[in-house]
């Protein structure tokens, strides 16, 4: 029996979906990086096509590029929105199995 009332149930779920997405954004970071042998470590998030360091406040999964309107803040160039979508679905498989595995916990 699932010992939460349903507000903290909801607030778990969407912890989990958060938590998804930010795994979804280091996905994006390995699946760019690893293919050509640099690190997924350092440097940190950079902009492909100018090299600018991505700000913390930009690299918030999914809102982030929704708050640029897919481009980067410095050089204004596109950006791939195979990012968000990466991790909008990585946070949606976290959100839809903690909605029914959390209740049989
Ligand atoms: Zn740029």
């Amino acid at each position: 029996m699932f010992p939460f009332d349903p507000f903290t149930y909801y607030q778990f779920v969407f912890w989990f979906a958060a938590v998804g997405a930010c795994i979804g954004s280091f996905l994006n970071v390995v699946m760019y990086r690893l293919p050509q042998g640099k690190s997924i470590a350092f440097p940190p998030s950079f902009c492909p096509k100018c090299g600018h360091s991505i700000r913390w406040y930009d690299n918030v999964p999914v809102f982030g590029w929704m708050l640029l309107g897919g481009k980067c803040r410095d050089c204004k160039e596109p950006i791939s929105v195979r990012y968000p979508l990466i991790e909008f679905l990585c946070g949606c498989v976290f959100g839809i199995t903690a909605w029914f595995v959390l209740p049989l916990l």
